[in-house]
């Protein structure tokens, strides 16, 4: 069973690895085997310090992902490095809150631009490489917002809405070329993303009571969803949205 999940010498991209999901994410990859390009808008040296005590291969690539500008660069790039791309986790992304009849264009398109459409052009351009590989994984990161209406949330709950619906569009178009996509929704993890609810006495308390494991996730209850969705474990797996929530929608 063991070998099901070994990831030795896969080549993994993660955006957004700096911080909260995405170095948890990107450090159980590496646990599992793979080398790493963490990319993001600001440089990364704990991911990179981390990864790389455990004997990978560590690329930090700059870029924002609230453009699409440098999306085939970065995806060039890591097959220019490390020769091939074995598994993409779209993680980064961004909230804004406001109330929905006050909620401006620029909260509107900064979270679209960076939740959703970076998401889809860089699972474009990984898949094409995918594609010539033969196979690959692609993980996105949508949220409890992609099954429920949030609050103050209206651009995240459309942008990860659409991640559900972008993770079954893809997994139905690219699964005959030996390609999974899938996607983790996460539930209430304590990160930057979630500080305002945290620091909020009263949102924390209704959130909280309604977690059946009594308790905010942390990054590193995301890494098995991770390590199993990116491993031949997975290879039958296609279009999934796996709830890593403590039980919150069963509730
Ligand atoms: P986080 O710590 O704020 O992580 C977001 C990551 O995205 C950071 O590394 C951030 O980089 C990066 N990022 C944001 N805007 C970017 C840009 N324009 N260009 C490049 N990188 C950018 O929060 P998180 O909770 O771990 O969020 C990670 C993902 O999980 C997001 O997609 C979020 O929606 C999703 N999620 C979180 C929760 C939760 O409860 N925390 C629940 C469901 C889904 P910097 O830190 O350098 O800005």
């Amino acid at each position: 069973m063991t070998n099901l999940f070994n990831l030795d010498g896969k080549i993994a991209l993660v955006t957004g690895a700096r911080t909260g999901i995405g170095r948890g994410i990107a450090e159980g990859l590496a646990e599992a085997g793979c080398n790493v390009v963490g990319a993001g808008h600001a440089e990364m040296p704990e991911t990179k310090q981390y990864i790389e005590s455990l004997g990978r291969k560590f690329l930090y690539y700059d870029i924002d992902m609230s453009k699409q500008d440098k999306i085939q660069d970065l995806v060039d790039t890591t097959v220019k490095t490390f020769g091939r791309l074995d598994i993409l986790v779209n993680n980064a992304g961004i909230i804004r809150r406001e109330d929905v009849l006050e909620f401006s264009e620029k909260n509107w398109d900064d979270v679209i631009n960076t939740n959703q459409k970076s998401l889809f052009f860089l699972s474009q351009a990984a898949a094409r490489v995918m594609k010539a590989q033969g196979g690959g994984k692609i993980i996105n990161i949508a949220s409890m917002l992609s099954f429920q209406g949030g609050i103050r949330v209206v651009s995240y709950t459309a942008s990860k809405s659409a991640v559900a619906g972008i993770t079954k569009l893809m997994a139905n178009e690219l699964a005959k070329y030996n390609i999974q996509v899938n996607a983790i929704a996460p539930g209430y993890i304590a990160t930057n993303n979630t500080d305002a609810l945290i620091k909020d006495p009263k949102r924390s308390v209704e959130i909280l009571s309604r977690i059946p494991a009594d308790r905010w996730g942390t990054p590193e209850d995301l890494k098995g969803a991770a390590v199993f969705l990116a491993s031949q474990a997975s290879n039958y797996v296609n279009g999934h949205i796996l709830a890593v929530d403590g039980g919150w929608l069963a509730r």
